[in-house]
Parts: structure tokens; C-alpha cells; sequence
């Protein structure tokens, strides 16, 4: 019979048993002996290596130092008790302090006795000490095989005091490993190993905890990093493939009257040759008979509403419809007004319906859909209700897509028998690693090109000290008849306090600018949608100077008339945020201005938060620092990705193997679609293996 070894529940593992295996599981993910194998050290210390007491100078740095008990404390009482352990050698002393499992460790530490011991030191009161460090009496230390480099593994404080700290954790893959040995598969066929001078995968496994020396780990390293960017990439691109192969699309071959005419005669401008670009590759799309799912990406003012639209009218002349879903009932006005201006005098029937469409309308719109006599509908998630049918609904647009979710994209594609076509677009600048990843299984166009005339946006960075100079600068641009935002932060945490900053701020406002020439708006997000919408028009309109606001205005509101955006307490806000709320400014001939206020007390990264605004307006710039300050983890759509699970990659610092990991997926693919090919079998297995389905791979009888 055979078994899969890997997957042995670790419990069952020597030395470690089921409260140990259960520890294991619930802190640290470990349920398995595959588990454990991939529960990689952080990094290695030389265990040569003692440092000096006096030497120490920085925290937060692991170190190995070797001395012996001088005194012993037991202070404080209860829930605050703690036991002090001072260890002196001959360059000086240091506090060890325990605040848990005190009763554990106390007896151990006689004075005089010498210790190993292991740790980060903080620093209090002027002096380092370790809090619950590892120790290991120095017989204990000598009796352990004596590796160069020894692993560091995570290990939660529960871990520790239940002796699974590193040391343990270091142990247990000794025996694992000497267990596992010339058993573990290979995963990359040879020729991929041979290209780049790979270490084969067991050889990696084991020598990213047990290193020989630093050359051979950085080696082992970088094989298993290659290992987890391949797979992925591997994964999506098969992903992208087999919808392909299997959902079929509608066919508009046709470029119609509805089209040409709109191009002809419709058009106001002449496109960017961005969006011509762009509009060629959905049209090679839209009559390959596979459905199109593409992310449309463009900075703020890019005009990707105008693809959409032309987008939208081949499918018309196709004889589909239509359907726009934006994310908020603002926006989805908004389009609804572009689009109606655009379509003036061309036979397509527009409409809108959203969430305050009152029932008598809704009544009248949902026949007309039904029955095909509306080409085009406009709206936000009120369009995915069942209650709404399609006669024949052949694309969906899909404006700002963060705010949509996988499963609402979905539902809409239930909602016809072919699914219909899909076009998300976003300006939210992805960075390109991230978009190899996150939407690796999305089509990709890239509007790279502003439309011209357009003057960068001029960006300024003013402390609270600067603030006249601001209100100076307003009331000149009021006095050249343009109009201006006030932003305030609203993060929900603080939504009271910051609703009450937004309130004395108006008023602030409204006091400083109280002469009858200005009048001011207010938005935010605790008013109703119709009085949000009475506000705005009335901004828009041009009877208000100054709109001051949340950021409920972030996301694609278009006045070109507004020249001046002014953000207070720049530093809260994040990265992508202040480029969308400064993407509201510039799109009309003036030139405009951006000025972010903010306090004295900036953190590092509020500092570069702001440095980098003033520096550029390239939003893939700003993309970029943004994914170095805050990490994939947090941004939008990361979770579905897989990019969570990496243990070794980073797609920041190793965007060079990404980029190789993709490229060499995509030439395997494209050579052996559905990898039959008998050199990929290796690699198809662990596909397999995991993706949880039984495969012959790490199989052994
Ligand atoms: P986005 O949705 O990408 O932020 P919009 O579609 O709202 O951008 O376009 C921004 C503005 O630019 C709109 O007023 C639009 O009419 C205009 N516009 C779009 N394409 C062009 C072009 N090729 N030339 C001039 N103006 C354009
Ligand atoms: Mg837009």
C-alpha cells in the first residue's frame, strides 16, 4: 500500500505527540509533515558566535550571548508579577524577564549556573534587557550537533512556554528531515533546473534550515522562492486558459452604423492614441468567440469612460445590450449624463436605475430591458437585483472595480445564457508586479496617456503654519472664477471626531470666507443620497465655490471648472487615495493645484507619503512606493490571489524573479497548454498536489 508521507498529521512525528501536533496546528498552521518542512526559518545565527553583554547596542535584533546567573527577582504581585534573572559575563550584565509561566522557569536558574541564551533585547530605562529569551544550560548547548548555522524559527509566546520554542521547533525538521530524506519529488522539469542552475528541490528543502554556509542557503533560498512565484503564475495562466478553452463568448463581428457613426459624427475629439490602442485590442476580443474579461486600466482622466462607451456600441451593432455599473449612485449619474450627451441624436435608447429610481420607474425600465427596447443601462448594484432581466445583454462594464466583488461580477454574468463580456476598468494605478499576480487572470489594457492640453497638477505641501498663505491662494483662484475642494480625512475608526473636524472645519471655513461672494457645499457620507446629490449639483452647477467634503468624492467626479484640491490632514490619508482625490482637479485647460496640509508631527512614512505627491503625478510612481510602504497584504484583491501564501517571495523585492517565473510559465504554456508533455509531468503532479486533489506525487509504497 502506498501512503503520501508528507501528508502525516505531525503529531504522529517523533518527539512531538498530540498536544505538541495540536499547538503546532492551531499556532502556527503546522498539520503536517509537508506543513512542517515548509515552516521556514527566518534567518540563521552563527552559533559561534556569543556576543559581549557590554556590546550589545541596538533592539530588535536577535543575539546569542553566554554568561551566568547573578541574581534572581521575583517582583510585583498577581497579574503583574514578573521573575528578573540577571546574567553577568566578564563585559557586563543583563536582565532576563519572564512575565509568564514565571513558575516554569524560576527553579531552573540557580545562581552561578551558566546559560546559553537567545533573544531580541528592548531597551528600558537606559538599559537593555530580554524578555522571555530562550536559555539552554551550556551542558545542554554543547550536547547539540553543532551546526554553522543554526534556524530561527516564528514561534507565538503559547509556543515558547510550552517548549516549542526556536530550539525545539529546530529539533523536530532535524528529525523530519532525516526522515524525509531521498524521498521528496522534484517539481521543475530539468530543463527548467538546468536553465537556471537550480538546486533541486529536496536539496533545498533541506538546506534552507540547515545550511552549510551562507552561499548554499541564499541558493536554497532562491530555489524555493522560484518554486512559489512559478506556481502561481503557473496557476493563473492555466486558469486564464481553460476559461478560454471552455467559456465561450459571443461573437460581434460586426462594426456597425452605431459605431462608425458615433466616430464619425459623434465624437467630439480625436482619440489618444492610448485609447485607440486599447479599443483595438477589446475589438480583437469581442469577435474572437471567447469571452472577454479585461482590466482596463487608466490613470484618473485618462478617458476610459469613452472606451467603455465605444466599447458598448459594437455590442449594439451586434444586436446586444448593454449594461454600466458604477459604485456609487453619484457616479453613476454622472455617467449616465456623459453618456446621454455623447449618444445626443444617435438611435440608442439610454436609461438609468439605481437605488432611489423610484418603483413606478423601475416598472417601466425592467419591460424595456426584457424586451430589448433599451440598449444601454446605467447604474450601481441596484443592476444586479434577479429582478432585473436582459433581452440579450452582451457586455458588462464594470467602472472602478474594487468596489465590486468577484461574486457580484458573477451574478451578473447569470444573467444571459453566453455570458456576456467584461470590461473592469479601474484607475487605481496596480503595480505591474502586482498585476502579474492579483490579476494574473485578467486580460490587461493600459491607457498610458492623458488626453492632450491636460497641464500636470501642481502639488504643495503646507504646515498648519502655512494655512493663510492657503486661504490667500483660495480666494485668488475664487477671484479667477475657479472652484475648489476641501477634503477631510473620514477613517472609520474615529468617524465621530473626524465628522465633528469636517463640521468646525465647514464652519471655519465658512467664517473665513464670509464675504457674499462665496458660498460654500458640504458632502459627506452621513447625509442622505438625495441631499448628497442636491450638494454636488449644486457644485457642479457652479453656485458653490468651495465643495468641502469626505472622501465620498474620490472616486471619478468630474468638474472641470474645479482647479484647486485641498487636503487637510494629508498625512492620514494613504497613497492611493490622495492620487485619486488629486485626479478630481485638472481636467479642464486650467491649471491646477493641489495642496496638502498636514501637521508637524509626521510619521516616516507620512513623510514620504507626502514627498512623493509633490514629487510626481505618475500614478504607476505612486503605485510602486505604495506597495513598498504598506505591503501586498493590504491591498485590494490580494486575498484571492495566492500572493498571501507566499512564505519566501516578496513580489516587491523579487519583481526580477516574478517577471522570469511568468515568462517562463507563459512559454511552457504556450508550448503545452494542458502540460502532457512528458517533461511536465513533475510539474502537472504538484499542480495537482497542490490544489488538494490525490496525485501520484510524494507517493511511496
Ligand atoms: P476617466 O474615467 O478615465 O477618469 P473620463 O472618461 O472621465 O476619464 O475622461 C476625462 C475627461 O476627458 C472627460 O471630460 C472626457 O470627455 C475627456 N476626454 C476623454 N477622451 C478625450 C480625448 N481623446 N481628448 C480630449 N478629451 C478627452
Ligand atoms: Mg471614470
Amino acid at each position: 500500500m502506498s501512503v503520501d508521507l508528507l501528508q502525516t498529521p505531525i503529531e504522529f512525528l517523533k518527539g512531538v505527540g498530540p498536544r505538541r501536533g495540536e499547538l503546532l496546528r492551531k499556532e502556527a498552521g503546522v498539520s503536517t509533515y509537508y506543513d512542517m518542512l515548509t515552516y521556514y526559518p527566518f534567518r540563521h545565527v552563527d552559533r559561534s558566535r556569543f556576543i559581549p553583554i557590554a556590546e550589545i547596542n541596538s533592539e530588535n535584533t536577535y543575539l546569542q550571548i553566554r554568561g551566568k546567573v547573578a541574581e534572581v527577582h521575583l517582583l510585583g504581585q498577581g497579574r503583574s508579577s514578573r521573575l528578573v534573572v540577571t546574567l553577568r559575563d566578564a563585559s557586563g550584565s543583563i536582565d532576563l524577564i519572564w512575565f509568564q509561566g514565571i513558575s516554569w522557569v524560576k527553579d531552573k536558574f540557580t545562581p552561578g549556573s551558566e546559560w546559553v541564551v537567545f533573544g531580541k533585547p528592548g531597551l528600558f530605562n537606559g538599559r537593555y534587557n530580554i524578555s522571555h529569551p530562550e536559555t539552554e544550560s551550556v551542558a545542554e548547548f554543547i550536547a547539540q550537533p553543532s551546526d554553522p548555522l543554526h534556524p530561527i524559527y516564528n514561534s507565538t509566546d503559547k509556543m515558547k512556554l510550552n517548549g516549542l520554542a526556536t530550539r525545539a521547533l529546530s529539533k523536530i525538521t532535524r528529525t523530519l528531515i532525516s526522515q524525509l530524506k531521498g524521498i521528496i519529488p522534484e517539481t521543475l522539469s530539468n530543463e527548467i533546473i538546468y536553465e537556471f542552475k537550480f538546486m533541486g528541490r529536496e536539496e533545498a528543502l533541506m538546506n534552507i534550515h540547515f545550511p552549510p554556509d551562507t552561499e548554499t542557503l541564499e541558493k536554497a533560498r532562491a530555489r524555493l522562492k522560484f518554486d512559489e512565484l512559478f506556481f502561481i503564475q503557473i496557476r493563473l495562466l492555466r486558469y486564464k486558459i481553460n476559461r478560454a478553452q471552455k467559456i465561450r463568448g459571443n461573437v460581434f463581428g460586426t462594426i456597425g452604423d452605431l459605431f462608425n457613426g458615433f466616430y464619425n459624427h459623434n465624437l467630439p475629439f480625436e482619440l489618444t492614441s492610448a485609447q485607440k490602442k486599447v479599443i483595438r485590442e477589446m475589438r480583437a476580443d469581442l469577435r474572437s468567440g471567447r469571452q472577454m474579461n479585461r482590466l482596463l486600466q487608466g490613470d484618473v482622466g485618462s478617458g476610459k469612460t469613452l472606451v467603455a462607451l465605444m466599447c458598448m456600441l459594437i455590442a449594439l451593432d451586434n444586436g446586444f445590450q448593454a449594461c454600466l455599473m458604477a459604485p456609487t449612485e453619484i457616479l453613476a449619474n454622472q455617467h449616465y449624463a456623459t453618456i446621454s450627451r455623447f449618444l445626443k441624436g444617435m438611435d440608442v435608447t439610454v436609461d438609468l436605475l439605481t437605488g432611489s429610481t423610484k418603483k413606478a420607474r423601475r416598472k417601466e425600465i425592467h419591460p424595456m430591458l426584457q424586451s430589448g427596447e433599451l440598449h444601454i443601462i446605467i447604474g450601481t448594484h441596484a443592476l444586479i437585483e434577479d429582478t432585473v432581466k436582459f433581452r440579450k445583454l452582451g457586455l458588462v462594464v464594470v467602472d472602478e472595480q474594487h468596489r465590486f466583488g468577484v461574486a457580484q461580477r458573477a451574478k451578473m454574468w447569470s444573467k444571459s445564457e453566453v455570458p456576456p463580456h467584461v470590461l473592469v476598468m479601474t484607475a487605481t494605478p496596480i503595480p505591474r508586479t502586482l498585476a502579474m499576480t492579483v490579476y494574473g487572470d485578467l486580460d490587461l489594457s493600459v491607457i498610458d496617456e492623458l488626453p492632450p492640453g491636460r497641464k500636470p497638477i501642481k502639488t504643495y505641501h503646507f504646515y498648519e503654519t502655512g494655512r493663510e498663505k492657503v486661504y490667500n491662494f483660495m480666494r485668488q483662484q475664487i477671484a479667477l472664477g475657479r472652484q475648489i475642494y476641501v477634503v477631510y480625512p473620514l477613517i472609520e475608526e474615529s468617524e465621530t471626531l473626524d465628522l465633528k473636524n469636517l463640521m468646525e472645519g465647514f464652519d471655519h471655513l465658512k467664517m473665513i470666507f464670509r464675504t457674499p461672494q462665496y458660498t460654500l457645499s458640504m458632502v459627506h457620507g452621513r447625509m442622505k443620497a438625495d441631499e448628497k446629490e442636491s450638494e454636488m449639483m449644486r457644485f457642479k452647477n457652479g453656485e458653490t465655490q468651495i465643495l468641502v467634503a469626505t472622501t465620498v468624492i474620490e472616486v471619478g467626479v468630474d468638474v472641470p471648472n474645479a482647479s484647486v484640491m485641498v487636503i487637510e490632514n494629508a498625512e492620514r490619508f494613504g497613497l492611493s487615495q490622495l492620487h485619486q482625490l488629486r485626479g478630481r482637479v485638472g481636467r479642464g485647460a486650467d491649471q491646477s493645484h493641489c495642496i496638502l496640509l498636514s501637521g508637524f508631527n509626521l510619521t516616516a512614512d507620512g513623510r514620504i507619503r507626502i514627498e512623493t505627491m509633490v514629487r510626481t503625478t505618475d500614478g504607476f510612481e505612486i503605485a510602486d512606493v505604495d506597495l513598498k510602504l504598506r505591503g501586498p497584504g493590504d491591498l485590494e484583491g490580494t486575498r484571492q490571489s495566492g500572493i498571501l501564501d507566499l512564505k519566501l517571495a516578496d513580489i516587491v523585492r523579487d519583481e526580477q524573479m516574478l517577471r522570469a517565473a511568468r515568462n517562463i510559465a507563459q512559454k511552457l504554456l504556450d508550448n503545452d497548454p494542458n502540460l502532457l508533455k512528458p517533461e511536465n509531468q513533475r510539474i502537472i503532479r504538484y499542480l495537482d498536489y497542490l490544489s488538494g486533489k490525490k496525485s501520484e506525487w510524494a507517493m511511496i509504497s
